[in-house]
């Protein structure tokens, strides 16, 4: 058998969530010679929505305007929170970062500074959120004022309904109505694909029949709403022409998964990163991770299905960013919650009786939502001994202890925070 490649580098981002992205941006905007390995992560179901702090405590189902004071509230509460290592400076400017450098890639965010915003969801609730994409920003002042808004769905697409949405959201806004039409060009008896119908919008002529078929159902609507598949490399540009085509704003709601904010994030991010010189390893796992004599690290990339090793990275530092259960950097067998890959020691209930509760939708939420990496204050793993496990592996994301970030509604100013954090300790280790 021929020898297996081996690339140098700086630091290897294990990871291609939310968590692993962050951590490459800021990695790359450090000048760090870096290599990202993962699969797609959860970023290809969320929203798009960037959430920093939005429900403390779970169990009272708190709903906080200001993220910064619910983020004093919760460290005040739970001190060993992700976010309880950090500064809130740091948390912001994590935050202004990432959103700059996503302003780059073609796809900027907007946010009302210190102040959450009420958003609709695909299935037509209202969420609170922080951070949002500009191609959704007009739902926010359309659902705060109750504007005459018109939502619109499309034959033949399925999870979204124009009006579920309508129907959902009519008690708080009145001058809501549904449309379902013609998707441009397209036989009215297939099945749509939201990755399909995004590309599509990429063409100008289907821009402009897109609005023909919108235009006469607009009966005094000042805004319209979308599925969000309005594009996938120029969403804003093709909003900016639907504006001018229908006279109105325009807004995307996110769709359930797949999800093309999501899959826009991944896309766009990484054609800036590889252009930036991060080498990416997309949709391969890190199979087994050794140290070596430097103290740095020797990692098998390859297929998780065969498990055979196509390429190896050396790194002199790692940040761990392989998410919890869903990414597979834990696995929970039938007793016990493991780390998959450095078998680093896991937070977790005492045993697994209590890792859910009775009730599924507990509003206190399920012990094994909370399990995870505990870390020191450079975000380095901890062993048994609760000391650092390695001097030069971090860990940031989902994979942390102590946060329930789906019902905390905290998950991307998580990722991007500790990623962050995580690739500063990176630069201060290599410093000393
Ligand atoms: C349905 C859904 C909706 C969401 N909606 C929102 C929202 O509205 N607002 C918000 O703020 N957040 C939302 N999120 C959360 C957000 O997108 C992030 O998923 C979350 O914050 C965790 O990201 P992560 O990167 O830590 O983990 P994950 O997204 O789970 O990513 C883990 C990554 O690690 C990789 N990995 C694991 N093991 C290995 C290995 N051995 N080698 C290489 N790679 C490995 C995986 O392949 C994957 O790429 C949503 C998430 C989901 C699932």
């Amino acid at each position: 058998m021929s020898e297996i490649q081996t690339t140098k580098c700086d630091l290897a981002v294990i990871g291609s969530g939310l968590a692993g992205i962050a951590a490459a941006v800021f990695a790359s905007q450090n000048g760090i010679d870096t290599c990202q390995i993962g699969v797609s992560g959860g970023i290809l179901y969320a929203s798009g929505y960037l959430d920093l702090m939005g429900v403390h405590p779970v169990e009272d189902r708190k709903i906080w305007v200001n993220p910064w004071e619910a983020i004093d509230a919760l460290v005040r509460d739970v001190p060993n929170h992700p976010y309880a290592y950090l500064s809130k400076a740091d948390i912001s400017q994590s935050l202004d970062q990432f959103a700059d450098f996503m302003a780059d890639t073609g796809l900027p965010y907007k946010k009302n500074e210190n102040q959450n915003v009420a958003v609709v969801t695909p299935v037509g609730t209202v969420k609170s959120t922080y951070s949002v994409p500009v191609s959704m920003w007009n739902g926010v002042p359309a659902l705060a004022d109750g504007r005459p808004c018109l939502i619109v769905d499309f034959w033949g697409l399925k999870g979204f309904s124009a009006l579920q949405i309508t129907e959902m959201l009519k008690p708080r806004w009145p001058d809501l109505r549904a449309v379902r039409i013609a998707f441009p060009s397209v036989d009215l008896s297939i099945d749509l694909y939201p990755e399909r119908m995004a590309r599509s919008m990429e063409v100008d002529d289907n821009i402009v029949m897109l609005a023909d078929e919108v235009r006469p159902n607009l009966n005094g609507a000042q805004v319209v709403g979308f599925p969000a598949i309005l594009g996938m490399n120029t969403t804003e540009r093709i909003i900016r022409r639907l504006k001018d085509l229908l006279d109105c704003d325009v807004f995307e709601i996110p769709t359930i998964p797949p999800s093309i904010p999501g899959l826009r994030i991944k896309e766009n991010v990484e054609t800036v990163l590889s252009a930036r010189g991060v080498r990416i390893f997309g949709q391969k796992r890190v199979i087994c991770a050794k140290q070596n004599k430097e103290g740095g690290f020797l990692l098998d990339i390859g297929d998780f299905t065969d498990g055979k090793p196509e390429h190896r990275l050396e790194a002199d530092g790692v940040i761990l960013a392989s998410g919890r259960f869903l990414g597979m950097g834990l696995h929970a067998g039938r007793k016990k919650i493991r780390e998959t890959l450095f078998d680093l020691p896991v937070f977790q209930p005492a045993d697994r009786s209590s890792w859910h509760r009775k009730n599924f939708f507990d509003p206190c939420g399920h012990g094994i939502n909370r399990s995870g990496l505990e870390i020191d204050d450079s975000f380095r793993p901890l062993n048994q001994s609760k000391k650092p496990a390695f001097d030069n592996v971090f860990a940031a994301g989902s994979i942390l202890a102590h946060q329930d970030w789906i019902r905390q509604k905290c998950g991307a100013g998580l990722s991007i925070s500790t990623a962050y954090a995580a690739v500063r300790s990176f630069m201060r280790h290599m410093q000393r």
